[in-house]
């Protein structure tokens, strides 16, 4: 258990220290700003959505490594998903994070439950959400301003 918690330690430093799909997406149809004043954390989700699909996904800003990585981690994990595989995810993910890893939710995230132990740390929980939050107001095309408080 030691030594998958460290590997999962690993996977978080790496991608937030080096960000997967980082960067303006050009193609974008949907982009999103999110903020988490608590911590800091500033990033904006760029979606190309075509018939429901999420075609392509990438994030900007900048930000703790957690909120990095999971930016990083979530990129990589819904690229070719559609809308409404994207929304269970979504609930699982934030079931993880809130509630706890149950075994079951971890292992139907994949690499996402590397982020599991962010459940014991109520602060760092905010940094893990907030790329989430803000791409499904991408994807509804809402107006509202995604700030974690
Ligand atoms: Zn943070």
């Amino acid at each position: 258990m030691s030594e998958l918690r460290e590997l999962y330690q690993q996977l978080i430093i790496d991608h937030g220290r080096r960000p997967r799909n980082f960067g303006c997406l050009d193609a974008a149809n949907h982009q999103k700003e999110g903020y988490n004043p608590l911590c800091g954390d500033k990033l904006t989700v760029y979606i190309k959505e075509r018939d429901g699909v999420v075609e392509d996904l990438s994030f900007e800003g900048q930000g703790c490594a957690i909120s990095m990585a999971s930016a990083s981690l979530m990129t990589q994990t819904l690229k070719g998903k559609t809308i409404a595989e994207v929304t269970t995810i979504f609930d699982r993910f934030h079931n993880l994070v809130t509630k706890g890893d149950d075994g079951e939710l971890a292992e139907s995230l994949g690499k996402l439950s590397a982020l599991a132990g962010v459940a014991e740390f109520p602060m760092r929980v905010k940094c893990a959400t907030l790329c989430w939050h803000t791409m499904l107001a991408a994807i509804k095309n809402s107006d509202e301003i995604v700030s974690t408080e």
